[in-house]
């Protein structure tokens, strides 16, 4: 798992991949989630994270498809 550390340090949300700090203090975000996404229904942000893990699947193929000469 993650080593206990003090300080906020780099997060990437899992609903709209965006990157965030986490924990800053007055800011909503949690370990998996931006502020923003925080604030939607989480039906909604269900949604995002289905998604953004398709997103992410993809990207993962295209940096293993050959280089185009
Ligand atoms: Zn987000």
């Amino acid at each position: 798992m993650e080593p206990p550390v003090s300080g906020p340090r780099p997060r990437t949300c899992r609903a709209c991949g965006k990157k965030f700090d986490y924990p800053v203090k007055g800011s909503a975000a949690t370990r998996h989630h931006c502020a923003e996404c925080v604030e939607l229904p989480a039906e909604t942000r269900r949604v995002l994270e289905r998604l953004s893990a398709r997103i992410a699947a993809l990207e993962h193929s295209l940096r293993r498809l050959p280089k185009q000469p």
